[in-house]
């Protein structure tokens, strides 16, 4: 396929999804990031010091990890993309990182970002912090009750979380009041957009800072195996770390492509965030993309057992993909990935999000698809720690105090 370089088009498109579906008043706005965009993202000081921040601060690149024993379990050669290791302990640094050395370079001073479980912003607290920039960190009020220790870590590190109140106060709320904040004070502040979601250029700015994954599994896949691998499984959520690690084997024809989105307690409930799979065409935040929503068009509750898949749309990417029949869309349930969770931690020692472990628990459903020396690259997205307190509602373990006793 000759897929790189070739999308989106001038207007934000790809194939019939994307665009810019935005109020005329962001327009000055958005065609002044574009405008940033295409300048410093072919200038050789701003890849410099990007490559620079990722490898001294971030520490990249991330291993491409063979897991032995995981692979045993499975029945071919695993390898785990180990984005769990970045500063943060997810792949989002890649993106705010970039986003605001782009927003620095552009004269602007201050930051703005909406935050559901509290992951983007908590990142983008990381980069307000290290670029010496103000931070604004719109969340709902009932998600500031559930993620008190995310609201705690961006406090640390000096953003400010302002609770928003209005309508089912959750991110879909979250995302209104930052962009209201942003049309107010475009002339100094950055909107700093947590995916490959949102109106053009957002989608493609965020795939080429996240691009990096793919080009290091690459990088490293050919040198330990010599050949490129047959299929990469990454789980999606708006979906930048999945076009992070797909998009430079899209013109490979020989590695399949497979994107995990969250069924929840199952897709025959209404309990899930399966949007590629089962959502219809529409508009959210700026662009056209398969989305769930009722028969009035409006956008229905979604749900994940992990915070990160918890959103109604998909990157437009994503749904261009899907229609060229480049990217295979599959789904795992909360239950399915709390099992993979489980199954990760005890045969590697690595805890991993419930996000990626998404990714996993699909690979585990069609291990019979693979023979021994298959190659398969999961696209470890994050780190599990964060996730602990929700894991020990489904997961107990009880100490039996027969068993420390001592024996004579
Ligand atoms: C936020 C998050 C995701 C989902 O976001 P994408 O844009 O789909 O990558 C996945 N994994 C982790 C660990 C996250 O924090």
């Amino acid at each position: 396929m000759d897929y790189i370089g070739k999308h989106p088009d001038e207007l934000g498109k790809f194939g019939e999804f994307g665009g810019m579906f935005a109020p005329e008043i962001l327009m000055p706005a958005l065609n002044e990031l574009k405008e940033g965009y295409f300048r410093y993202l072919k200038d050789e000081n701003f890849i410099k010091e990007f490559s620079q921040i990722l490898s001294e601060y971030s520490g990249r690149p991330t291993p491409l990890y063979r897991a032995k024993r995981y692979g045993e379990f499975i029945g071919c050669k695993v390898y785990l993309k180990r984005e769990d290791l970045n500063h943060g302990g997810a792949h989002k640094i890649n993106n705010v990182m970039g986003q605001a050395l782009l927003a620095k370079k552009m004269g602007k001073t201050k930051l703005v970002a909406e935050t559901g479980a509290g992951q983007h912003g908590f990142a983008t607290a990381i980069a307000g912090a290290y670029f010496g920039m103000e931070t604004k960190v719109f969340m709902g009020e009932i998600d500031i009750k559930r993620q008190a220790y995310n609201v705690f870590r961006m406090q640390l590190l000096g953003a400010e979380v302002i609770p928003v109140k209005s309508g089912s106060k959750t991110l879909k709320d979250a995302v209104n009041e930052g962009l209201r904040y942003w049309i107010s004070h475009l002339e100094d502040t950055h909107y700093l957009m947590g995916s490959v979601v949102g109106p053009h250029p957002y989608p493609l700015i965020v795939r080429e800072f996240q691009r990096v994954i793919g080009k290091e599994i690459k990088d490293q896949i050919l040198r330990y195996e010599g050949k490129l691998p047959d299929a990469i499984i990454a789980c999606i959520g708006g979906g930048s770390n999945a076009i992070g690690a797909f998009y430079d084997f899209v013109n490979d024809d020989s590695v399949n492509l497979i994107g995990v989105e969250a069924a929840g307690e199952g897709k025959d409930t209404n309990k899930h965030s399966i949007a590629l799979g089962l959502g219809r065409k529409g508009v959210l935040h700026g662009a056209m993309q398969y989305l769930l929503q009722d028969g009035y068009g409006n956008i229905t509750e979604t749900h994940s057992i992990s915070a990160g898949l918890d959103y109604p749309g998909v990157g437009p990417e994503h749904c261009y993909l899907k229609e060229l029949h480049r990217l295979r869309v599959a789904e795992a349930t909360d239950k399915e990935t709390l099992q993979a969770f489980k199954n990760l931690s005890l045969y590697e020692g690595i805890i991993p999000a419930l996000e990626s472990s998404h990714a996993l628990a699909y690979l585990e459903k069609i291990k019979k698809e693979f023979q021994k020396d298959d190659i398969v690259v999961v696209n470890l997205s994050g780190n599990g720690g964060k996730d602990l307190s929700i894991v020990k509602e489904h997961i107990q373990f009880k100490i039996d105090p027969e068993k420390y006793e001592i024996q004579d």
